[in-house]
């Protein structure tokens, strides 16, 4: 919603871990065994991924889900030279218990770029926007999703300190639904 608001360039880089994954590449095949136990993809991986993804890139983009950790973080800065202080990163917080519900909740597309709830998915059992077939994330168990938690906790935490200490930090309450959250963070962004 942001990207098409501002008009900029858009990678999540779980969804094309996914993507990578589900077409066999080589990327995809490295990245399997960490997506299968909710453990980060290593940061060598994600790292080539974002930034040479970065290059093609016009000048304004929204990163998902990368930064994760702090060498991730250090190393787009070194990337992004003199350009890193426009940079901001986002935070959105949202309870864990809401987290798992989400989680458990949570709908995507096998066609589009489509994610919503159970509940939105249910009226046709097919997409929304396109009519395909939905599925749940591979990884959208309680198992990982305890884990992909545990390694948010460890490993990106530090990088929410990293951006609060240069100033660059945004946080941003992530509770309810999408539109509410897309309201408070364009209204942040109008404060800047
Ligand atoms: P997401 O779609 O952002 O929830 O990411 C799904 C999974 O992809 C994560 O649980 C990680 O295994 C992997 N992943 C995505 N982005 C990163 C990243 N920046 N660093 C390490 N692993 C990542």
């Amino acid at each position: 919603m942001l990207a098409e608001l501002w008009g900029l360039d858009y990678l999540s880089t779980g969804k094309q871990l996914r993507r990578e994954l589900k077409a066999g590449s080589p990327l995809g095949k490295e990245a399997e065994p960490y997506l299968e136990r909710g453990h980060y993809v290593p940061d060598e991986l994600v790292l080539a991924l974002a930034l040479e993804w970065n290059k093609r890139a016009e000048d304004g983009w929204i990163l998902d889900g990368f930064p994760r950790t702090l060498l991730q973080a250090t190393e787009l800065d070194v990337f992004l030279k003199n350009q890193k202080d426009s940079v901001r990163a986002l935070l959105l917080e949202v309870p864990s218990s809401e987290l798992q519900q989400r989680v458990a909740e949570r709908r995507e597309c096998t066609s589009c770029p489509w994610t919503g709830t159970r509940t939105q998915a249910k009226a046709s059992g097919r997409c929304p926007l396109c009519g395909g077939e939905l599925g749940q994330r591979q990884d959208d168990d309680l198992k990982n999703f305890r884990m992909r938690l545990r390694a948010f906790e460890e490993l990106t935490s530090p990088v929410a300190e990293y951006y609060e200490s240069s100033q660059r930090l945004l946080r941003v309450s992530g509770a309810g639904t999408p539109e509410d959250v897309f309201q408070r963070i364009t209204a942040q962004f109008n404060l800047q």
